[in-house]
């Protein structure tokens, strides 16, 4: 933990000399206005740095050089752009301590989970600069009396909007695509997590990638955020968080016809059956609430489990609850740091009360720890019945609420219960069951006898509340590319 304390301290000096600044045609400039917010972190909420507080005007600047810079970037040759994006994703490795370090500092996620993140946003420069060459493929489609040529263009400059939970690996799975399509970005990280969004634009603009291409503007939701979903040259929004401001998102780009991609919120089930390899599926349900904090997209925080198997399932998860460690996010035996800020905090933990209230009943956890920043002890709530808060609503931190269920049917009938439709996560050994049940379940991706793992060529993305939209692959293409036929007359 000191080593990890010591490198941080040195990777944060300049942070607190010079703050972090808007990222602009490939200048770092303060905001227009002057204006400057506080970045603290959750730890203790000290004070990292100030960050430069964009709003509409820094917008106008950074979208007018997002449409400057892209007829080029359209245009340079497939070659020369895969090599950005390489370079791009080896200068990520090169820093990858560095990037680990500052996100965990600055978003209280454990540093044992972080330390692959910046690895991950790599592999997707590295993934998406080898799809460059193919992203401009078409098709020819042949009638009697005409040939189809279908091709695809770039769309033209795109917003990209993130959230705090995991900055840098969310920033790279949506920016990395939209380069290599040929489009042009402006960035608008999320205001409690700015850190590792500086880091990133530098190494772009270091990477070689031409001025104007890539755009960073910090800044709070309701303004600068608004004015990106607003504003005429921007063709299209990329956006990750909460339902309730995809909806808004929405709204906003309304009068310019945005085209969105929306990756939302989640109440993901866990799906445990009798005949499930019970070791594994403890494992994977536990893995995947309480890791990242819970403040996970897909995470599984809700499980449901058969009422045969209920009983020792339950008291072997309480067990394991109980062991997992909370503390300092830079130390790596810490399993589950501080929430993101006060905020968040109090939205987490105002769900012991309500489960209780409720008639739930608080198996595990159900309180803070230390007086000091944001730690809350992984919580387990058990007799919870579907229609519950706990049951529904989307907490986003260590909080797993378990539903009995007796039949298949009625398993299908709960996960499906909710707004959401995200993840969802089945544990059976019974192949026709569970290629019955998948069918039935909604939701945008669906592990079977799996925890979360990504496989980048797949689809991801969410039904329901959870989303409008797939990237991965080719489909991220098909988000951040026109579709154009000429038909020739034969
Ligand atoms: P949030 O919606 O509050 O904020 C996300 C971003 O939107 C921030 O950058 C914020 O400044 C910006 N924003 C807020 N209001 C805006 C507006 N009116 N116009 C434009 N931009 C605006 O979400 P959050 O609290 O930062 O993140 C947590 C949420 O993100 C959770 O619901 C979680 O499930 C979701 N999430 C989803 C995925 C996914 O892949 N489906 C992944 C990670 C997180």
């Amino acid at each position: 933990l000191q080593t990890h304390i010591a490198k941080l301290e040195g990777y944060l000096d300049r942070f607190k000399t010079s703050g972090i600044e808007n990222l602009i045609n490939g200048e770092s400039r303060p905001a227009i206005n002057g204006a400057r917010f506080d970045t603290t972190s959750p730890v203790d909420n000290s004070l990292i740095c100030q960050v430069a507080k964009g709003d509409a005007a820094d917008m106008d600047a950074a979208a007018a050089a997002a449409k400057a810079a892209f007829p080029a970037w359209r245009d340079m040759p497939a070659k020369e752009r895969k090599a950005i994006l390489i370079r791009i994703a080896e200068l990520i490795e090169e820093r990858a301590e560095e990037i680990a370090l500052c996100e965990c500092w600055d978003t209280g996620q454990a540093y044992r989970f972080m330390s692959k993140a910046a690895l991950r946003g790599a592999a997707n420069f590295r993934f998406f600069a080898d799809k460059v060459s193919s992203a401009r493929d078409g098709q020819n489609l042949q009638s009697p009396t005409l040939m189809n040529v279908t091709t695809r263009t770039p769309i033209g400059p795109v917003g990209v909007i993130t959230p705090w939970n995991t900055p840098f690996m969310l920033s790279t799975w949506k920016i990395a695509p939209a380069l290599a399509a040929g489009c042009t970005v402006v960035h608008k990280p999320a205001e409690f997590s700015p850190l590792t969004a500086r880091i990133l634009a530098e190494i772009a603009h270091e990477a070689g990638l031409p001025k104007g291409v890539w755009n960073l503007v910090n800044g709070f939701g309701e303004d600068a955020g608004k004015r990106l979903t607003e504003h005429p040259d921007i063709k299209a929004i990329a956006f990750v968080g909460e339902s309730r401001t995809g909806s808004l998102i929405m709204k906003q780009g309304a009068d310019t016809l945005k085209r969105v991609h929306f990756e939302l919120g989640g109440k993901n089930p866990v799906v445990v059956f009798e005949d499930a390899d019970l070791d594994r599926a403890l494992d994977a349900a536990i893995f995947m609430i309480y890791s990242l904090n819970g403040e996970r997209c897909t995470s599984s925080s809700r499980l449901l489990i058969q009422k045969s198997v209920a009983k020792e399932f339950q008291e072997k998860l309480i067990e394991r609850v109980k062991k997992i460690r909370v503390g300092h996010p830079l130390d790596p035996k810490t399993e589950v740091g501080p929430l993101i800020h006060e905020e968040h905090f109090n939205k987490v933990t105002s769900y012991f009360d309500i489960a209780k209230e409720d008639g739930a009943t608080i198996a595990a956890g159900g309180k803070r720890i230390g007086n000091e920043g944001y730690f809350v002890a992984p919580t387990l709530v058990t007799n919870a019945k579907p229609d519950m808060r706990v049951s529904q609503e989307e907490i986003f931190g260590p909080f797993l609420t378990a539903i009995e269920f007796e039949t298949e049917e009625e398993a299908l009938e709960i996960a499906n219960g909710v707004d959401y439709g995200l993840s969802g996560y089945v544990w059976t050994n019974d192949l026709t069951r569970a290629i019955r049940f998948t069918d039935k379940l909604e939701a945008g991706m669906i592990w079977v006898n799996s925890e979360n793992v990504r496989h980048l060529p797949s689809p991801f993305g969410g039904v329901k509340a959870s989303g409008i939209g797939r990237d991965g692959g080719d489909w991220s293409f098909e988000f951040y590319m026109e579709q154009k036929n000429i038909a020739f007359a034969l």
